[in-house]
């Protein structure tokens, strides 16, 4: 977590891990279950080893995923010990935690 690309994406398993329909976002990039139209969380399309991503996952999972992933960037970088709200890598998995809750 230490390279910060120009849009900072919530992380996922590598694509090597993930099945057919979790490379397409219909089931959960990391538990696998079957989506629900309305409690999808969209972790941002990307491209892996080659390989076009659309992780989406289930809410449970967002919640847990995320907000150890916001957890673990916050202590690591220097941009959020000095003002998180600059920071777009906190931003991103901000936004990816409230999908996760809302509604
Ligand atoms: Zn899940
Ligand atoms: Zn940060």
């Amino acid at each position: 977590m230490s390279s910060l690309a120009e849009t900072i994406l919530v992380q996922v398993p590598p694509v090597d891990a993930l099945s057919e329909p979790q490379v397409c976002g219909r089931c959960c990039a990391w538990c696998g279950c079957a989506l629900v139209a309305d409690r999808i969380v969209d972790l941002g399309e990307r491209d892996e080893e080659g390989r076009r991503l659309f992780p989406r996952a289930c809410r449970i999972c967002t919640a847990e995923q995320v907000y150890v992933q916001l957890i673990g960037h916050a202590s690591s970088c220097e941009q959020c010990v000095d003002n998180g709200a600059l920071c777009p890598a906190s931003a991103e998995l901000r936004r990816a935690l409230r999908e996760g809750r809302a509604r």
